[in-house]
């Protein structure tokens, strides 16, 4: 599996393209902004299809292309249902509150916990952490993870926003994701990547 990181926006979200080796289909996680950008990328790398876009939540920082990105590309949307009524209200995905506006557009796939979807040839697991906000999960494609806003690199997402709530968090980080038996290879929703059970060593909001 391919993964491809494109860091965009102010708020430098990171996108991801993720294709097998040799395919010209992909899916896309987190388009975030600078559609060109990540238009641009597809045409570099050669990808003729995206079947779909997943996103890990609804803020604006992680859905600012979607709907540029959908248009161009009629890629299937998929978002957790807790976090559907972020596709189209500036204030539930926190974009009033930064003083910008993005252009969003339906989910086509609503998520939850447990689901896979088959996307590019590859199946996609639904692992629901919420608590950043209600609607965030992690997706985990063979020993890769896509972690969104959950947690980074020796970082966790955080939990003073409208619609997150702290309990849940950590019961998602301290709970769900303690259990898992894979030490997975973990792209953040912003800054470098990771390994799951290098954050349960080393990260501090990780209890023991
Ligand atoms: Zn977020
Ligand atoms: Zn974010």
């Amino acid at each position: 599996m391919k993964v491809v990181q494109i860091a965009t926006g102010v708020m430098q979200a990171n996108c991801f393209l993720v294709y097998e080796e040799g395919s010209r289909s992909a899916f896309i996680v987190d388009p975030g902004a600078q559609a060109e950008k990540i238009l641009a990328h597809i045409k570099h790398y050669e990808i003729e299809d995206v079947t779909h876009i997943f996103l890990t939540h609804g803020h604006f920082d992680h859905i600012g292309a979607l709907a540029q990105l959908k248009e161009a590309t009629g890629a299937k949307v998929c978002i957790h249902e807790r976090d559907l009524s972020m596709l189209n209200s500036q204030e539930d995905n926190l974009a009033a509150f930064s003083g910008v506006s993005i252009k969003t557009c339906d989910a086509d796939i609503v998520l939850k916990d447990g689901d896979i979807i088959e996307a590019a040839g590859m199946d996609v697991r639904v692992l629901h952490t919420p608590g950043h906000s209600g609607g965030s999960v992690c997706y985990i494609v063979d020993n890769v993870m896509f972690s969104g806003d959950t947690f980074f690199y020796m970082y966790c997402g955080r939990t003073d926003f409208p619609g997150s709530d702290p309990q849940e968090y950590h019961h998602s980080l301290n709970v769900i994701l303690r259990s898992q038996k894979t030490n997975y290879h973990v792209y953040t929703g912003h800054g470098v990547k990771t390994t799951l059970f290098g954050e349960f060593e080393n990260n501090p909001y990780f209890s023991r």
